[in-house]
């Protein structure tokens, strides 16, 4: 990926843990390296097929500015979402902000963190049979789904794309009794893998979903489907999901999102999945 660097932004804030930094403030020195293709403005010399560095300059002042972190970790960890989700360009920006003045009771030149966050681009699967109390009020299926949707799309760190229809599937695995709503959300994150689990289930909980029975029926399902291109085998996490192309209530909503989407392990896209799913 091509880059734009920004080396050594001087910035006046009041980040720190101690009140007298917050109070006094002091500098600050930022090292970007913003990733985007820049293969187009290349040719072009047009400044709209880059994004300006000017800009990206005050962003990064103004940002840091806004609001006293306690911790450098922070101040940059928002600055880097900022950049991410006001640029849809920007594939991955590292960014290291250095504290000279850093209230330590020793000989040092600065002290600093470098943090590194990329756009991925994730399907995530729904699935509810079960309605559920929320204030007060009976939500069905189709609404859990829509306020899990919402909830998401308030995530800064979560952009939906594109949303396929629900579909109305038998319960799989002969364990649960009702039908389900089924779809698929193709989104982009700025969450690493389990990050993004975590999310998931914390929006599961928001909708009363416990896990008694598995394959039980149940208020919310959210499941990662596909995370990039990535394959990933942890104690918490696979992907691409181990039984997706045995899901016809899976792999029907992702054909209507990405029929040739190419599965990085089984190497065939969606169409072919649905097609030898149906055979067998
Ligand atoms: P299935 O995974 O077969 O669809 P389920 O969705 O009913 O079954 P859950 O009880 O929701 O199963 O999840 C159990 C655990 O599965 C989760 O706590 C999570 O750690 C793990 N898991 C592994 N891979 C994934 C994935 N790709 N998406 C979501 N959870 C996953
Ligand atoms: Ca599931
Ligand atoms: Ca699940």
């Amino acid at each position: 990926m091509d880059e734009i660097r920004i080396d050594n932004l001087k910035v006046f804030a009041n980040h720190g843990v101690l009140q007298s930094e917050k109070k006094t403030g002091q500098f600050f020195y930022i090292n970007a390296v913003i990733e985007l293709p820049l293969g187009r403005a290349g040719r072009t010399d047009d400044l709209n097929d880059t994004v300006s560095y000017a800009e990206l300059c005050e962003v990064m002042v103004k940002e840091m500015q806004a609001k006293n972190y306690d911790l450098i970790e922070a101040a940059a960890g928002h600055l880097i979402v900022k950049i991410l989700s006001d640029y849809r360009m920007i594939g991955r920006v590292t960014l290291e902000i250095r504290k000279p003045d850093a209230p330590i009771n020793a000989s040092f030149e600065s002290v600093s963190v470098k943090m590194s966050r990329a756009r991925h681009k994730v399907f995530i699967a729904y699935g509810s049979s079960m309605s559920y109390e929320k204030e007060g009020k009976r939500l069905e299926s189709p609404e859990i789904i829509e306020g899990a949707i919402e909830l998401l799309s308030q995530d800064p760190e979560i952009e939906i794309i594109k949303k396929s229809e629900n579909i109305i599937t038998e319960p799989y695995g002969g364990v649960a009794e009702n039908k389900f709503y089924n779809g698929m959300l193709q989104a982009e994150t700025f969450y690493e893998p389990e990050e993004l689990l975590d999310c998931l289930h914390s929006v599961e909980k928001s909708f009363g979903r416990t896990r008694d029975v598995h394959w039980g029926d149940r208020t919310l399902d959210l499941d990662i489907i596909y995370y990039d291109r990535d394959v990933i085998y942890t104690d918490r996490l696979s992907v691409p999901h181990p039984d997706m192309q045995n899901r016809d209530f899976v792999l029907k909503p992702l054909n209507e999102l990405a029929p040739y989407m190419v599965h990085p392990v089984l190497h065939m896209t969606t169409e072919q999945l649905l097609k030898i799913m149906k055979k067998s």
